[in-house]
């Protein structure tokens, strides 16, 4: 059986590759199969970088095949911030309600909703050894709202309103997001390469 590692600790992510993956023959590691922890520092100035050297540097250590990625959230009106910062924006300490409370902040003056456009990025790399690194990047495209709403998701999805809908991504169901995300967006193009 073809084996692929997710150079990823969050169970949930695992979850999602898997799902996609083992239909077509996959058996699905990740960084929590692993005895020692793994931690490849994300240096890179955008997603490609990050999500390039997670994937290459794992390959290289232990000759399989390595999926990883990077993600996080494009504002337009400041220039695509907080980008490969998303996750710490607002400090070190990774607070989803920091982050969410400084963009709003930064964005208190812009009231069209066509200037607080935004997207969620995802960016997945496959490292297999001895062949050249390839990235996909998924996108799912919104505006910055006034003020959260919803409970659902994570990060910075209760100020993200999707385009054609009146409704953030906070208030989706779980299931409702695996369809329309950047995460999934990414995957179906990653699964086109690995036809
Ligand atoms: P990572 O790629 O998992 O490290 O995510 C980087 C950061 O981007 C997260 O900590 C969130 O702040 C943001 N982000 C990425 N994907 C999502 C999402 O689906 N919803 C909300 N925030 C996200």
């Amino acid at each position: 059986m073809k084996q692929i590692l997710i150079a990823t600790m969050n169970n949930g992510k695992v979850k999602e590759f898997e799902s996609m993956l083992q239909p077509l023959g996959y058996e699905v590691k990740s960084l929590l199969d692993l005895p020692q922890a793994i931690d490849v520092e994300e240096t890179g100035l955008t997603f490609e970088e990050n999500a390039q050297l997670k994937s290459d540097t794992i390959a290289a250590q232990f000759q399989i095949p390595v999926v990883a990625d990077d993600s996080g959230l494009e504002v337009d009106y400041l220039d695509g911030r907080p980008g490969v910062y998303s996750a710490r924006y607002a400090g070190l300490e990774k607070s989803d309600q920091k982050n969410m409370d400084k963009l709003v902040d930064e964005l208190k003056n812009v009231h069209d909703e066509k200037d607080r456009s935004a997207r969620f990025v995802c960016v997945l790399s496959i490292s297999i050894p001895g062949e050249a690194t390839k990235t996909v990047r998924g996108t799912c495209e919104g505006y910055i709202a006034k003020e959260p709403r919803g409970e659902n998701g994570f990060g910075y999805d209760p100020i993200f309103i999707l385009k054609d809908q009146d409704k953030t991504m906070a208030e989706l169901t779980k299931e409702e997001k695996n369809k329309i995300s950047h995460r999934a967006n990414a995957l179906q193009k990653l699964k086109a390469l690995l036809y």
